[in-house]
């Protein structure tokens, strides 16, 4: 499985958080909010990974919003989940492209992007892991 590493796509500031693994990999930290009340989410940086943790019992079929922890800005792209019509949420890759995930709790939408379409992910899988090794 790939482990994404990203950022956020405004400040450009690392969302990684090592101190709070998930999938025994460093998570991806965001502040969530929800009903009024916001509190930090943490992701599962494995793609095609669902697990989260958070405070905040957001139930399925609802929609959370997902704020930057450093600059504060909504993360929502302005694309629309192709399957239920939500807002999806954006991170920028450390290498290049994006990775995109449904904001409506329960619904499955991953999106990962690359900037040359024509790679294949095979492809993008190894230069990832080679710039990767090189830091
Ligand atoms: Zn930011
Ligand atoms: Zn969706």
């Amino acid at each position: 499985m790939i482990n994404v590493l990203v950022k956020c796509p405004l400040c450009k500031k690392s969302l990684m958080d090592a101190k709070n693994k998930i999938d025994s990999k460093p998570s991806i930290a965001v502040t969530m909010t929800y009903a009024g009340r916001n509190a930090p989410l943490y992701l599962s940086s494995l793609y095609g990974s669902y697990k989260i943790q958070t405070v905040i019992n957001v139930p399925r079929g609802k929609i959370a919003g997902f704020r930057c922890l450093f600059c504060k800005k909504d993360l929502k792209s302005s694309r629309k989940c192709d399957i239920c019509g939500a807002q999806m949420v954006s991170f920028d890759l450390w290498h290049g492209g994006q990775v995109q995930i449904c904001s409506r709790r329960g619904c499955k939408k991953h999106l990962l992007e690359f900037q040359d379409p024509d790679i294949e992910l095979e492809a993008f899988y190894k230069s990832y892991l080679k710039a990767f090794k090189q830091q």
